[in-house]
C-alpha cells in the first residue's frame, strides 16, 4: 500500500516521464534501481532507449514511437517495450507522484519481542553502548534480572499485540543473555505452550558473549533451535584490545573453546558471528579469515561502534574510509563466490542484497516500536532492546499498563520516511529510511533525526550492493534464489 502526494509539475499529463532511479552499470549492462518500487530493472537496447530520450525529456507516445521508428525499430516493438516498462514503473505517464509507504495503522500487529533478561555483564567492554560514556539507559531503581512472571507477561503481551500474525520471534538479549539462563530456559517453554495452544509457530535467538555457554546451554538451544549471534571481534590480539572481563583481562581465551563446542553441539540453526568494529579493531580481512578458518562461522557480519564521534573508540575520517575498502574487496569476493555458486559467509552483503531482492520499501529504518519491542527486567516497554531503561521511545510495561498505543503511534509517526525531509530526494531511502534512531540519539540527540553524517557511505555502499546484485543476476541467477521470501 502507498500513499500518493502529488507535487507541482510542468509536464503535459499525457507526456512519459521516467521514474525516480538510481542508474548504475555492471557486468557490462545498465540497470535502473527504480526508488518508488524498490525493484531492480535491466536496460538493454530498445528499453536503454527509451529511458535516455525521457531522461532528457518527457515525450509523448506519439513523439517516441515516431523518435524510435526514425532510429530503425518496429512499432510492435516499441510499443510492447513500452507497455512492459509502464508496467514495471519504469515510466510513467500523468502528473508525476512522489511516493512514500503509509503510516501503518494503529494496529501494526507486533511480531518480536527482545526480553532484556539482565541488565548486568561479566564483561566490561570499552564500547558497550549500556555502559560505556554514551549510555542513556539508567537501571537504578530497576531489578537486576528479569523474573519469571515479567517475562511470562512479556510473552503474553507478544500474543495479544500480534493479530493476525502467525510466525512469532522471541529474541533474549542482556546485558550477557546467559547469566540469566534459567529464565530463558523458562520463556522458552511458556512460549512454545502459548504457540501451540494459539495455532502459532514460535521462533527464538540469543545473543551471547559465549563466556557462560556449556554444553547443557549448547544442547538446550540445539532442541529448541535457537539461532544464535556471539559477539567477537576477531582473534586473540583484536579481540582481547576491546572485550574484557571488569578485570582488564581479555577474553577470547574463555569464548574460544566455547564458540568451537557450540558450533560442534548446535547443528539445528544459524550461529553467527557479530563483529563491532572501533578505532582499535579495524582489520576486517584478518578478522573474517579468522572467525570463519578458525571457528567455521557460516555468517559473519561487522557493524562499527555506534559511538558518539568524540569517543576515542569512535572510528573517524580516513580510517573508516579503510575499513570500507576492505568491505568492499570482501563484497567483491562474495561476488566471485556467487557466481561460482559458491558459498561466502559476509553477511553485510547477503542482506543488503536479500533486501534488494524483495524489493524492500521501507516506510521505517528498522522494526523498532513496529513490528518490534524491547522489554526490560521491570517490565517496561521500549521502541527496542537499545532503549530499554532510557527516557526516550518508551512505551508502556507488560505488567501493568501494557503496551501503550498512544505513545507507539506517537512514536511511528515522527519516525515514518515521511516525516524525515532530509532523506525525501535520496534515492536509498527505500532501504536505508534515515537511519538507527539509537545512533541518531546518541550522535543529535534526537532519535528522529536522520543520520546524515553517513549517507554518502550508506549511497555508497547500497550501490556497490546493486551491482554485485545485477551481476550475480546475469552470470548465475539461480544463486538469487536462495532470497525468496523465507
Ligand atoms: S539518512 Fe542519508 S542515506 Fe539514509 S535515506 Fe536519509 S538522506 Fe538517504
Ligand atoms: S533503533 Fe537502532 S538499535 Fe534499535 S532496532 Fe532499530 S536499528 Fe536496531
Amino acid at each position: 500500500m502507498t500513499a500518493v502526494e502529488p507535487v507541482a509539475t510542468a509536464f503535459h499529463p499525457a507526456d512519459y516521464w521516467p521514474a525516480e532511479h538510481h542508474l548504475f552499470e555492471t557486468g557490462g549492462r545498465q540497470f535502473l534501481y527504480l526508488v518508488p518500487s524498490g525493484a531492480v530493472f535491466g536496460l538493454s537496447g530498445l528499453s536503454q532507449e527509451i529511458f535516455s530520450l525521457l531522461l532528457s525529456c518527457p515525450l509523448s507516445r506519439n513523439e517516441l514511437t515516431e523518435e524510435l521508428a526514425r532510429r530503425g525499430y518496429a512499432s510492435h516493438e516499441i510499443e510492447t517495450t513500452l507497455d512492459e516498462m509502464v508496467d514495471f514503473d519504469v515510466v510513467s505517464s500523468g502528473v508525476p507522484k512522489k511516493i512514500f509507504p503509509t503510516v501503518p495503522d494503529q494496529t501494526f500487529p507486533i511480531q518480536r519481542i527482545v526480553l532484556n533478561t539482565t541488565n548486568q555483564c561479566n564483561l566490561a567492554c570499552g564500547y558497550c553502548y549500556e555502559y560505556s560514556e554514551d549510555k542513556i539507559a539508567s537501571t537504578k531503581d530497576k531489578p537486576k534480572f528479569m523474573s519469571d512472571s515479567i517475562a511470562r507477561a512479556a510473552i503474553d503481551t507478544l500474543f495479544k499485540e500480534s493479530a493476525g500474525r502467525s510466525s512469532l520471534h522471541v529474541t533474549f538479549f542482556g546485558g550477557e543473555t546467559l547469566l540469566n539462563f534459567p529464565l530463558m530456559r523458562e520463556s522458552v517453554e511458556y512460549a512454545a505452550t502459548k504457540a501451540r495452544e494459539a495455532g502459532k509457530t514460535v521462533e527464538f535467538s540469543l545473543t551471547t558473549n559465549a563466556t557462560l555457554l556449556t554444553e547443557e546451554i549448547a544442547d538446550f538451544l540445539a532442541e529448541h533451535r535457537i539461532g544464535v549471534t556471539v559477539s567477537i571481534d576477531g582473534d586473540k590480539e583484536l579481540h582481547d584490545r576491546m572485550r574484557v572481563f571488569h578485570s582488564g583481562k581479555g577474553s577470547y581465551d574463555i569464548i574460544a573453546p566455547r564458540i568451537k563446542m557450540l558450533l560442534t553441539r548446535h547443528r539445528t540453526n544459524s550461529i553467527g558471528a557479530r563483529v563491532t568494529l572501533s578505532n582499535g579493531v579495524r582489520e576486517v580481512r584478518r578478522i573474517y579469515d579468522h572467525l570463519t578458518q578458525e571457528f567455521g562461522f557460516e555468517g559473519v557480519g561487522f557493524a562499527p561502534v555506534t559511538a558518539n564521534p568524540d569517543r576515542l573508540y569512535h572510528i573517524n575520517g580516513t580510517k573508516m574510509d579503510q575499513v570500507v575498502d576492505q568491505f568492499e574487496e570482501l563484497a567483491w569476493e562474495y561476488r566471485d563466490y556467487a557466481i561460482k555458486g559458491g558459498r561466502h559467509y559476509f553477511t553485510n552483503v547477503s542482506d543488503t542484497i536479500k533486501e534488494v531482492h524483495l524489493g524492500i520499501s521501507k516506510a521505517y529504518t528498522c522494526g523498532a516500536g513496529l513490528g518490534l519491542l524491547g522489554v526490560g527486567t521491570s517490565g517496561d516497554i521500549a521502541a527496542c532492546h537499545r532503549f530499554v531503561d532510557s527516557p526516550v521511545a518508551q512505551m508502556g510495561n507488560v505488567t501493568t499498563s501494557g503496551l501503550n498505543h498512544e505513545a507507539r503511534n506517537e512514536f511511528l509517526g515522527k519516525h515514518h520516511i515521511g516525516a524525515r525531509p532530509d532523506c525525501h530526494t535520496c534515492w536509498v531511502r527505500p532501504l536505508c529510511a534515515g537511519g538507527c534512531y539509537h545512533e541518531s540519539y546518541i550522535n543529535h540527540g534526537q532519535t528522529e533525526a536522520s543520520n546524515l553524517n553517513q549517507c554518502d557511505r550508506i549511497r555508497g555502499w547500497i550501490d556497490l550492493c546493486l551491482r554485485i546484485y545485477g551481476e550475480i543476476g546475469v552470470k548465475n541467477p539461480k544463486f538469487l534464489e536462495r532470497f525468496d521470501e523465507n
